[in-house]
């Protein structure tokens, strides 16, 4: 519940898959081949169909088109926060992109939330054993959405705690006027043994949920442990989600060390923070979903989406998060293209705009699509970075898995054959799936994506190409299967 909570606020990285049992597994990776009962292979896909699969597959193993886009998305436009220049430059440069492979393209207005972010920074002026006239440093970035503190910052005691529950012990009495830090970890054993989608989930709510939490106790600032895997003094920022009725107070993301240093000053004494976070909230601004379409020949309205967000967090330039899911989907339909493949029902690649800090693609896509909605066959989404994929999550009725065996049987080959029910496979096609929409998304190996997302660090050099291009094999496979399958997906 708290998954769904967090994705209608869109405030997940869109990849974190709710898992339906355990990660795969050796085991499960037996189950991707072809089951031993009858296959109803034959009626699902054309021989031909399976063919072009193959031939998609290999061309999309070695196309680097899709690397050459995250690359300019990163390096030649930089990082594309919602409402941004960069983002609007980045919106013409994917629509021009893919009218020049040949989609059918067109902007689709989304109005979007402005936040910028502003002057950040932390020190603890009062500290048990401080040297006269020191400070200590605190490394923190602002979380998306938050307020600010007054220009020449506030200063106020830190009170520290783990969870939801020692902050409720707490009380008003003892929060009040302070600075909440929540020193929530991050799970890192979890996400060795591949869960790491699930130790966001545990972490993040922090983020999301803890500045109102704090706020309604009297706290005059909040922050929070970082979410993320590794410690390089790296601050992870993310959206908070503010509660209506409650005090909005600003809120930060402490980098794990600094959370330690705090948390083990406070037994000693009393810790006073000077706290500098200035990011404004601009009025809502016009921005675009970009959408292509490679037509299809005999079903046309019928309509397979395979995308990516093209928005990032300001600090990095967006590779893993999401410039490779853009990327990895602009491939996929290149390769098609390129191997001048006719899909029978309509491959459309989706550019969304605003995972990350409103999901406003996402939702005003769904609500503008409204009536055709029985006419999406299913949606696609890569949103866990660009790490070898092993397989497909499918987010269908459990009988969907027969359809998809044959598909698995191919990709296979790449070491993409599992398959894998899935509730969440993304945040902007949420709004879809959670209309009955068959959703889908790459598993991805995201045992590190954790360690840069939302960071600094997410830049080009995190991506190494042979996987984005595994990647962009999965998703043209899954894509054209879809838009060629024989019958429809249970829904
Ligand atoms: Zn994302």
């Amino acid at each position: 519940m708290k998954q769904r909570a967090l994705i209608n606020a869109g405030l997940s990285f869109a990849g974190w898959v709710a898992v339906v049992g355990l990660w795969p597994s050796a085991a499960s990776a037996q189950e991707a081949s072809p089951s031993p009962t009858p296959t109803p292979t034959p009626a699902l896909y054309s021989a031909q169909t399976l063919s072009e699969l193959k031939q998609i597959q290999q061309a999309a193993l070695k196309s680097d088109y899709g690397y050459k886009q995250v690359a300019h998305l990163c390096n030649n436009i930089g990082p594309r926060l919602t409402g941004s220049v960069q983002a609007q430059k980045a919106v013409d440069y994917v629509a021009g992109e893919l009218k020049a492979i040949g989609l059918e393209v067109q902007l689709e207005k989304v109005t979007v939330p402005h936040w910028v972010r502003g002057e950040e920074t932390a020190a603890l002026v009062e500290f048990p054993g401080m040297a006269e006239n020191t400070t200590q440093k605190i490394v923190l970035c602002a979380l998306g959405l938050s307020v600010a503190t007054p220009a020449e910052g506030l200063t106020a005691d830190v009170v520290v705690i783990r969870d939801f529950d020692e902050l409720e012990a707490l009380g008003k009495e003892k929060v009040s006027g302070k600075i909440v830090l929540f020193n929530y970890h991050f799970d890192k054993q979890m996400a060795a043994q591949s869960r790491a989608g699930d130790a966001y989930g545990q972490a993040v709510k922090y983020r999301s949920e803890g500045p109102s939490a704090a706020g309604r106790l009297g706290a005059v600032a909040a922050l929070i442990r970082s979410v993320g895997g590794a410690d390089y003094r790296l601050p992870h920022t993310g959206a908070t989600d503010y509660k209506k009725d409650l005090p909005k107070i600003p809120a930060g993301a402490v980098t794990a060390e600094d959370a330690d240093l705090i948390a083990t000053l406070v037994p000693q004494g009393n810790v006073r923070m000077r706290l500098v976070l200035t990011p404004q909230t601009l009025p809502d601004a016009p921005s675009f979903n970009v959408i292509g379409d490679v037509k299809g020949t005999e079903h046309p309205e019928q309509i397979v989406v395979i995308s990516g967000h093209l928005d990032s967090w300001d600090l990095g330039t967006g590779a893993i998060d999401d410039g490779a899911g853009v990327a990895a989907s602009m491939d996929a339909a290149n390769v098609i293209q390129k191997l001048h493949f006719r899909p029978k029902r309509t491959i459309r690649v989706i550019a969304w705009m605003n995972e990350e800090n409103g999901l406003m693609g996402g939702k005003t896509y769904a609500k503008d699509h409204e009536k055709e909605i029985a006419n999406h066959f299913g949606v696609m989404e890569t949103d866990g970075g660009a790490g070898h994929p092993l397989g497909i999550n499918y987010a269908t009725k459990p009988e969907g898995r027969a359809f998809f065996e044959p598909v698995a049987k191919i990709l296979q080959s790449s070491g993409a054959g599992i398959l894998q029910l899935a509730e969440h496979p993304g945040a902007d096609i949420g709004p879809l799936t959670k209309l009955g929409v068959p959703g889908f998304s790459p598993i991805q190996d995201n045992r590190t994506y954790f360690n840069y997302h939302h960071t600094a660090a997410d830049t080009l050099d995190k991506i190494v190409p042979k996987e984005l291009a595994e990647n962009a094999a999965v998703v043209a496979v899954t894509a054209y299967a879809l838009a060629n399958l024989e019958a429809p997906l249970p829904r």
